[in-house]
């Protein structure tokens, strides 16, 4: 297949390049595009048709549903059940944005965006193209990031460009996004609500509107059995390079003595080895070594750029410095959790927990 790579500027859109890549949605496409989290890549949402095209290209599992992308908040009343009074708070104060709802479906959802679940995820991106590509094309749009599936998620044009050139029909390239990790996704068909994905809105902001939320297991990279139904996506190794993912998690001191440890211990077996850090002055010897930034907002719009590169120069191993769980860290950490096949609590105690693997 020839893709197609539509450059817009987002400080100038162009209206005549947005209405193309609407028309190649409308005929049921595949159109890559920006949002402000990560770049997704939509399909209409209610052709059936089209969105399993997502699948094919993206290599993505049947039972790993998607979230619906609109650019008017009334949509969200013809693709729900019902919106309970929660909703409407949270769609005032935080949309456009990155939060996601996951409500009880209506009708008109197609059972491949949801996996068969009897709920729907939506979502009303900030980004101004992804909000007049979605105008244009008059559907609702379903779209996943668009990377292969389990691969970090694409944080620029390039990177959709590594992933699933050739596979898709359009790429539209605005540069880098400005969070860099993926939407929150908040459950409001339990009560209270479950947070089942940390993302860019924090749950600090969420419980300021909602009071408390339930926080589902697995975000805390607590091991979980038949994690399922909830939302089938969470059980998937996630967001990984190539190379082993090796996570410490602790007090700094004991963080950076015992990732030293690791470099030399896997530098006898011969590999490799990328130490990512959060601290600028570091001090530790290894083949490769990437600050990924010392606040969490530049962390996360790193990071998924950072795990390409060290991809790129072909290490084994990445020992990634764990932050703190609080704020947008929790995003962060989360998606170290899943992408790490090691996790190393506690460095003193070397308590050891594997995952996915
Ligand atoms: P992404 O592939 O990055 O767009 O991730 C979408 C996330 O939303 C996955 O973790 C899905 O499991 C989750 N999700 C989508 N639809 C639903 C739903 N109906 N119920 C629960 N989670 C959902
Ligand atoms: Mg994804």
């Amino acid at each position: 297949m020839k893709t197609k790579i539509i450059k817009i500027n987002p400080k100038n859109i162009e209206i005549s390049k947005i209405k193309a890549a609407a028309r190649i949605l409308r005929k049921g496409g595949l159109v890559a595009f920006p949002t402000e989290t990560v770049y997704g890549l939509g399909a209409d949402a209610l052709n059936p048709k089209a969105v399993k095209k997502i699948f094919e290209a993206k290599g993505r599992p049947a039972d790993n549903p998607l979230i619906v992308h609109i650019a008017d908040k009334e949509e969200v009343y013809r693709l729900a059940k019902e919106v309970p009074e929660e909703a409407e708070k949270l769609m005032d104060k935080f949309w456009p944005g990155p939060l996601t709802l996951v409500l009880k479906k209506s009708k008109i959802v197609p059972d491949i965006i949801t996996g068969g679940l009897d709920s729907v995820a939506i979502r009303m991106p900030a980004n101004k193209i992804a909000l007049a590509l979605i105008k244009e094309a008059k559907v609702p749009v379903a779209a996943p990031s668009a990377n292969l599936f389990s691969k970090p998620s694409p944080t620029s044009a390039e990177h959709v460009i590594q992933d699933l050139y050739g596979k898709i029909d359009v790429i539209i390239d605005s540069g880098e996004t400005e969070i860099g990790v993926e939407s929150t996704v908040l459950d409001l068909t339990t009560k209270p609500a479950t947070l089942l994905r940390p993302g860019g809105i924090t749950l600090e902001e969420l419980e300021r509107v909602l009071g408390k939320i339930k926080i589902h297991p697995i975000i805390k990279g607590k091991k979980v059995k038949n994690i399922i139904a909830k939302s089938p996506g969470m059980k998937y190794k996630h967001y990984s390079p190539n190379a082993d993912v090796i996570l410490v998690e602790g007090a700094y001191q004991e963080v950076k003595k015992r990732i030293q440890k690791l470099v030399y211990k896997h530098k006898k077996e011969g590999k490799n080895i990328g130490v990512m850090t959060a601290n600028e002055n570091h001090e530790y010897k290894a083949d490769l070594i990437k600050f990924v930034g010392n606040d969490f907002n530049t962390i996360a719009k790193n990071l998924f750029k950072i795990f390409r590169e060290f991809d790129k120069e072909k290490v084994d191993i990445i020992i990634a410095e764990g932050v703190s769980d609080k704020g947008l860290g929790l995003a962060i950490m989360n998606r170290l959790r899943k992408a790490a096949y090691e996790i190393i609590k506690n460095p003193r105690k070397a308590s050891i927990i594997k995952i996915f693997k």
